[in-house]
Formats: structure tokens, C-alpha cells, sequence
């Protein structure tokens, strides 16, 4: 007794094949087909090997006829929890103002901050969640979440309450992640001042919580907060039991892929103009680099040498960073960037939302379709995967599947 299978998938990519080329990791089947129970993945094959199992009654059999099927996609990098937004700053980048320079005025996070605070629940949980959803259309079942626009326990904690709610109303499944040093708020005198607050004061109490994050980051960068600020703060997250991220050398090399590898991070993202002894200790250390290309295009800023993490021997996910800065809401948009900027290859760039996403949020149970995984899928109205970042700017996914269930497009397929 199943509770569904999937027949006729064109391509089924189970993301589960060898560790040999990025193609090979993609593990197709062609004319593929699927068995779930319980919400897991139980059985992957063609559709004839399918018809030829006795496999008893099964509840609903999805015709995929002939479309492609991926993992559920899994976006590693957002801070879509947040109120307001920030569209007047393309119009001063254009007029050749900076991300910093920006923020060092009293805009950029801090104004997320203003609007953020200023939210009520309600107000917070109703506008994330019309992002979450449209991710969902877009293909994507897991989505990593980081607080960071509170800046101080109240704030932060306002952001954890909405996290809480949209983990019941959502289909998508959500990663908290706690970013305690995202940038110093105005009535702190001093960056050091502001770290020793976070550490000692608001870190300590979002551990206590029931509902305290998986994940904890901080964004290490010139002119936000230093390689030794940032190493203080990630020692006494680890301390207190959080698995650990960071946002590296963005703008400027700042020491951030070397600290990742030091303190042990899941993941360093961004990176940017990491230097290749700090790539070269991510690698050994096994640290996931996560890669935005869509921030570094809407900040006007050099991509990450993709290429080059990769042939240093670190497996590269993709995440959208969709934030008030880089309103980024298409997974197949960053993979299109993927392609086009960083020369990644379509099957690199399908892995980066896939299995790898899911070694940058620490789940070996999602981003593949194996014996064993969450049975999260997508139907994607194309007949190959190499269409996910070559078709951008429409909708091609026919339904999503989270945990076994339908949660998204019509009941025909
Ligand atoms: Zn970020």
C-alpha cells in the first residue's frame, strides 16, 4: 500500500547518482517514476520497471506525462521575513551610490529594521508569506529564513514569532536561522559595544527559547563587522548549541571564508573576493560555499569565481538572498545567472538548489529522490532540466509536492 506514485516523468532527476561529473550527479531517469509512503520516497525506477512491481493498492497515481521532475527545490539563503520595502535604492545605485554607503546613512538594513519593528505580526507573517508562497510556485519546498532586521531582543524576537506562525500556515517548510550581527544599530556607540550586547545579552535568551533557530550567522564584511568581532560572536553561538553560517567577503576580501573553516560553519556565502587560501580551507574543512548571484546584480558587484570554489573542492549550492535589497522571488532566474555569469553548467546549477542547498541547511533528507527522502517534488512543465536556466522569465511548474501531498498547481499533470 503506497500513498502515490509518479509514472511517465520525461526526465526524473533524483539529484542521488555518482560523485563523478555534475551531469552524473544528476542521476536521470528517463521515463521515471516514483513510489511514496508515509511521506518518504520508497522506490525510484522507470514507469515500465514501476508496472512490472506488484506494488498493491496505491492512493493517487500522478501522470507526469512526459515533464520534467526535480527534487523540491531548496533556497539555502533568505531574509524574506521582513516589512516594507526598498525600491527607491535602485534609483541610487543607479545614480552611483553603494551598498555601503547606503547603509552607513541610515538606509539599507537599518530602514528594513525601522519598517520591520514598526510591524505587528499580523502585518510581518501576511507580507513573508506572500513571498514564501510565490517560492513555492516557483518550485521550492525548503526555505532557509534568517532574522536580522530586529537588531535587539525585541526586534528579533518579533521575527521568530512570525517565523513561528508562517511554520504552521506554510506549505514550504522553513530553516530558521538566527543572524545576530547584521549591521549596528544607531544608539550603539561603538561596533564592539554593539557585538559584546548581542553575545552576552540577545544570543544567551534566543537559545532559551522553544522555538530558537537551527542556524546561526553573521555578516562579516569591512565596514559592517571584523573577522574577530564576527569569530567572537560565531564561538559563542556554537557554544550554546547552533550550527553555525556566515556571510564572507561580499565586498571585499574580509577574512570571512578563512573563519568559516576555523569555527566549523556549515556554510559561507556570498564570497565574492574570498582569497584562495580562505577557499582552499573552506574545502578541506568541507564548509558549502552558497553562492547569490542575484545580490552581487542588483548590487553591481563582480560574481563569485564559481569555477574556481568548485575546482578548489568545494561543492557550491545556489540561493535566491531574497531581501529587501535583492527582491529575488526565482530560483531559475539564479540559476539562469548561474549559467550566463559564473559559467556554471546547467546541471551545477540544478545541483546548487538541490542536494547541495540542502548540505548548506545540514538535511541529507531533502534536495534528492532517494529511499529514504522526504518525498518533495516538482512537476516542471519542460522536458528537460537544461530548460530550468534557459526558459527564465515565465512559469513552467506544473504542481509541487511536499512531503507526498500536492501542495501547489492543478490536480491534472
Ligand atoms: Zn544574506
Amino acid at each position: 500500500m503506497f500513498d502515490l506514485a509518479l509514472v511517465h516523468a520525461g526526465e526524473l532527476v533524483t539529484c542521488a547518482g555518482g560523485s563523478g561529473t555534475a551531469e552524473e550527479g544528476l542521476g536521470i531517469v528517463e521515463d521515471g517514476a516514483l513510489l511514496v509512503s508515509g511521506g518518504r520516497i520508497v522506490w525510484t525506477g522507470t514507469t515500465r520497471q514501476l508496472r512490472q512491481k506488484s506494488t498493491g493498492k496505491v492512493e493517487r497515481t500522478v501522470d507526469a506525462r512526459g515533464h520534467l521532475v526535480t527534487p523540491g527545490l531548496v533556497d539555502p539563503h533568505t531574509h524574506a521575513i521582513f516589512a516594507g520595502s526598498r525600491e527607491d535604492e535602485l534609483e541610487r545605485k543607479a545614480s552611483g551610490e553603494s551598498y555601503i554607503s547606503i547603509l552607513a546613512g541610515g538606509g539599507g538594513i537599518l530602514r528594513t529594521v525601522r519598517e520591520t519593528r514598526a510591524s505587528t505580526t499580523t502585518e510581518l507573517v501576511g507580507a513573508s508569506r506572500a513571498r514564501l508562497d510565490q517560492l513555492m510556485m516557483n518550485g521550492v519546498t525548503t526555505m532557509e529564513v534568517k532574522t536580522g532586521y530586529g537588531l535587539d531582543l525585541a526586534g528579533e524576537s518579533h521575527i521568530l514569532a512570525a517565523i513561528r506562525r508562517l511554520k504552521e500556515e506554510s506549505a514550504v517548510e522553513l530553516i530558521p536561522t538566527f543572524l545576530g550581527l547584521h549591521a549596528k544599530p544607531p544608539g550603539f556607540r561603538d561596533v564592539g559595544g554593539y557585538v559584546d550586547f548581542v553575545t552576552r545579552k540577545v544570543l544567551p535568551a534566543v537559545a532559551r527559547r522553544r522555538d530558537r533557530p537551527v542556524f546561526s550567522d553573521s555578516f562579516c564584511e569591512e565596514g559592517v563587522f571584523t573577522a574577530s568581532e564576527c569569530s567572537r560572536y560565531l564561538r559563542a553561538s556554537k557554544d550554546l548549541g547552533f550550527r553555525l553560517k556566515i556571510h564572507a567577503d561580499e565586498f571585499a576580501e574580509s577574512g570571512g571564508a578563512a573563519l568559516a573553516a576555523e569555527v566549523g560553519c556549515v556554510s559561507a556565502d556570498h564570497l565574492g573576493r574570498s582569497s584562495a587560501t580562505g577557499i582552499g580551507a573552506m574545502a578541506k574543512k568541507g564548509v558549502t560555499a552558497v553562492l547569490l548571484p542575484g545580490t552581487s546584480l542588483y548590487s553591481s558587484i563582480p560574481y563569485a569565481d564559481a569555477r574556481g570554489i568548485m575546482a578548489a573542492g568545494c561543492r557550491v549550492a545556489l540561493g535566491t538572498d531574497l531581501s529587501p535589497n535583492s527582491w529575488v522571488e526565482s530560483p531559475q532566474f539564479v540559476m539562469s545567472l548561474a549559467c550566463t555569469g559564473m559559467k556554471m553548467t546547467p546541471a551545477q546549477a540544478l545541483l546548487g538548489f538541490t542536494k547541495h542547498a540542502a548540505e548548506a541547511v545540514a538535511r541529507d533528507d531533502l534536495g534528492a529522490l532517494a529511499i529514504g527522502t522526504q518525498a518533495d517534488f516538482v512537476v516542471h512543465r519542460v522536458p528537460s532540466y537544461r530548460f530550468l536556466p534557459y526558459r527564465v522569465g515565465g512559469s513552467y511548474v506544473n504542481a509541487v509536492f511536499k512531503r507526498g501531498k500536492q501542495i501547489y498547481g492543478s490536480g491534472e499533470n
